[in-house]
């Protein structure tokens, strides 16, 4: 039960949020997260209380880094409150829903916990794939509608940012729905399709391997073609006289590189289009597209120009090969120094295999980042710049549903957190639109007493038992019901 209603004839006001819904008996509000059960408002969703336990498969490590470890499989509660179903503090001058105070060795800890509504909120998506995607800045949709853009990409993985303030709240109702609904699904570990302008269509689902234009992406590269050169180089001496690496971003040339020249790899008279960085090293060999190496090339000769005479001789042998090893083709130079594939012999079928076999699972990674304002943060102090200054000096501890976040330096609270290490269905929304996130601060009683918490409203673990659901933590394994 919460305070945060007022009753008009049979109807109940919600207050916890801005949309200030009127509830019916027995209705849910707008965002499906409070009903009017009996006259009372109620929080739907069950408040959930993560309980250590080895049973699941929960990772043996010492807890908390810092003093002797004890030798017991954890160390640390053994029991920790989450916010998830806990409610929220608006309209922003109350406490936080709990504020739970607890004993461990011997000193004790104060966990505040609240949902925050985040209007400035997004993710970011971490796609393992050499297949082209879309140009930087190009907007990504779903539905239709803009949700976020193309960033610039990293080793092995496109980047995409989605939601934001302006997308929740600077466009259409429509396109504020959507970046709300779309947020909400990766953050809950379901699969959402993406339409990227210019660009590829992608299934993404945190956890799960990408599913580019409809082909379920295997493999994240081991590197870029001149160092995939450069790691193999000694594997392939002997039984080749060139190979070449293709990639978007970097091609690799053996006989040319570095590797090879200190393994007196012959020169071979191969000449590559593109534009030669440092020997052996080529940018721009192709366009960027989802062929081979994250080109849109599906005959690797294409990046070639004539082998050079005055070098070249007939029967010289050339591997090409992609960065993740799924292209890989065999050739042998005819009379007239044309390359003519051929099969290919077992000694290099393994090398390709090792790119192969280096390669790890390509993967998509969301996660969700956020800034507690100073009204969240006023749920826990009366003066929220202290809550800042006390994660800073790395007194409080701040978790999302019990998953360890990444806080940003500098201003504010800013965090990031992988929505896989989180309880299911840890995400709900309000229609203003904003999403609602869990989010706990964990500090000793006696911090929190110094930085003007509500003491007057800290209670005991043991109040809340009762009316909690208890979930094993660390999480298990994959987000519980949620997709393949
Ligand atoms: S949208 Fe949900 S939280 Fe907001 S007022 Fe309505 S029921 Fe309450």
């Amino acid at each position: 039960m919460t305070d945060t209603s007022s009753a008009v004839a049979d109807k109940i006001r919600c207050d916890a949020c801005p949309v200030m819904c009127y509830i019916k008996p027995g209705a849910a509000g707008a965002c499906d997260r409070y009903a009017n059960h009996n006259g009372e408002l109620v929080r739907v969703d069950p408040h959930i209380i993560l309980e250590r336990t080895v049973s699941h498969g929960g990772r043996l490590v010492p807890f908390q880094a810092g003093g002797d470890w004890d030798g017991k499989i954890v160390h640390g509660p053994s029991t920790f409150v989450t916010a998830i179903g806990a409610g929220t503090t608006y309209p922003d001058y109350k406490p936080a829903p709990f504020i739970v105070s607890s004993e461990v060795d011997g000193v004790d800890m104060v966990t505040v916990v609240t949902e925050g509504i985040f209007s400035y909120c997004g993710v970011k998506v971490k796609i393992d794939t050499d297949r082209y995607l879309g140009p930087e800045t190009a907007t990504v949709r779903a539905e239709g509608e803009a949700v976020g853009h193309v960033t610039t990409s990293e080793y092995g993985s496109q980047m995409l940012s989605l939601g934001g303030v302006h997308h929740l709240t600077g466009g259409s109702k429509k396109e504020g729905r959507v970046t709300c609904d779309t947020l909400m699904d990766l953050s809950n570990g379901k699969s959402v399709e993406l339409t990227i302008d210019g660009g590829a269509t992608v299934v993404v689902q945190a956890g799960h391997a990408p599913v580019v234009n409809g082909l379920t992406e295997e493999r994240m590269r081991v590197g870029c073609g001149s160092a995939t050169i450069g790691m193999f180089a000694k594997q392939w001496q002997g039984k080749i006289d060139e190979v070449v690496v293709v990639d978007d971003h970097i091609t690799g040339v053996l006989s040319e590189h570095q590797a090879g020249k200190l393994l007196d790899i012959p020169d071979t008279g191969i000449k590559m289009k593109g534009r030669r960085s440092t020997p052996g090293r080529y940018f721009q060999v192709a366009e960027p597209g989802t062929g081979w190496g994250g080109t849109n090339i599906s005959d690797p000769l294409a990046i070639l120009g004539p082998f050079d005479p005055k070098t070249a001789r007939p029967g010289l042998t050339m591997l090409m090969v992609s960065t993740t090893g799924e292209h890989a083709a065999y050739y042998q130079l005819d009379d007239g120094l044309r390359p003519v594939e051929t099969e290919m012999p077992d000694a290099l079928k393994q090398s390709v295999a090792r790119i192969q076999e280096n390669c790890e699972p390509a993967l998509c990674t969301v996660l969700f980042m956020a800034g507690a304002g100073g009204s969240l943060r006023a749920g826990v102090t009366e003066n929220p710049v202290r809550l800042t200054r006390s994660v800073k000096d790395a007194l409080t501890r701040v978790t999302s549903g019990g998953a360890p976040v990444y806080v940003w330096p500098g201003g504010g609270i800013t965090y990031m957190v992988d929505v896989t290490q989180m309880p299911a269905n840890a995400f709900g929304y309000v229609p203003t639109p904003a999403l609602v996130a869990p989010i706990e601060f964990t500090m000793r009683l006696s911090d929190y007493a110094a930085l003007g918490g509500h003491m007057e409203s800290v209670r005991p673990l043991s109040s809340l038992k009762d009316n909690a659901e208890l979930l094993p933590w660390p999480r298990p394994g994959p987000i519980p019901g949620q997709g393949g």
